[in-house]
């Protein structure tokens, strides 16, 4: 079977401005730099799959419509700009309280999994952005190399990760310098070299 390496990408506050819970795509503000990482990452045969945690739905700001509507806008805006995301996985579950209601919430792996089952994806040879501990942890628990961005909650994940010594693989100023580190890294050692 034919896998693909791939870069996995947190949506809010890695792809775009964390503006709380955004219920359109008019409040969604996309990093101008987001499109050519995306581009950068498909030329160098990534594919390149978002895993976001919409707990907005959940919690009643916005119904499952809206969520399908404001997706669909926010893939065709990648595709407008020659950086067509090769799918988009989101966990819906309000996440209150403290223990988790499902299992497809980051870190847990289930949308890591099943993206790789759709999509055809080699995770132990992919990579995983994102701008909280949840998206390293989520990283280490698909078996992928995490990589955090100091965009969104990035500081402050910085720190936490630290305290509870979990390292990301490389901290980013934001998504584009990801993008261009994990190229660069080029083949994982034992996967896909002939
Ligand atoms: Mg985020
Ligand atoms: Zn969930």
């Amino acid at each position: 079977m034919k896998t693909r390496r791939a870069v996995l990408l947190d949506r809010d506050g890695t792809l775009n401005e964390d503006t709380g819970y955004p219920s359109d795509f008019r409040q969604v503000h996309i990093y101008p730099s987001a499109f050519e990482a995306v581009r950068r990452l498909r030329a160098a045969g990534f594919a390149t799959v978002v895993v976001t945690h919409q707990a907005g739905l959940g919690r009643g700001y916005f119904d499952a419509a809206e969520l399908a509507r404001l997706h669909d806008r926010f893939l065709a805006e990648f595709r407008r700009q020659g950086a067509a995301l090769d799918g988009l996985y989101a966990c819906p579950h309000a996440g209150l309280g403290p223990e988790p209601e499902c299992s497809c919430a980051k870190p847990g792996p289930d949308l890591g999994r099943q993206a790789a089952r759709e999509l055809g994806l080699d995770l132990s040879a992919s990579f995983m952005i994102g701008d909280k501990p949840v998206d390293v942890r989520f990283g280490l628990a698909i078996g992928a190399v995490p990589v955090l961005v100091l965009t969104g909650y990035g500081r402050a994940a910085a720190t936490a990760l630290a305290a509870a010594r979990l390292r990301p693989a490389f901290i980013a100023a934001g998504v584009l310098e990801a993008a261009n580190w994990i190229i660069e890294q080029g083949s994982p050692a034992g996967h896909g070299q002939v």
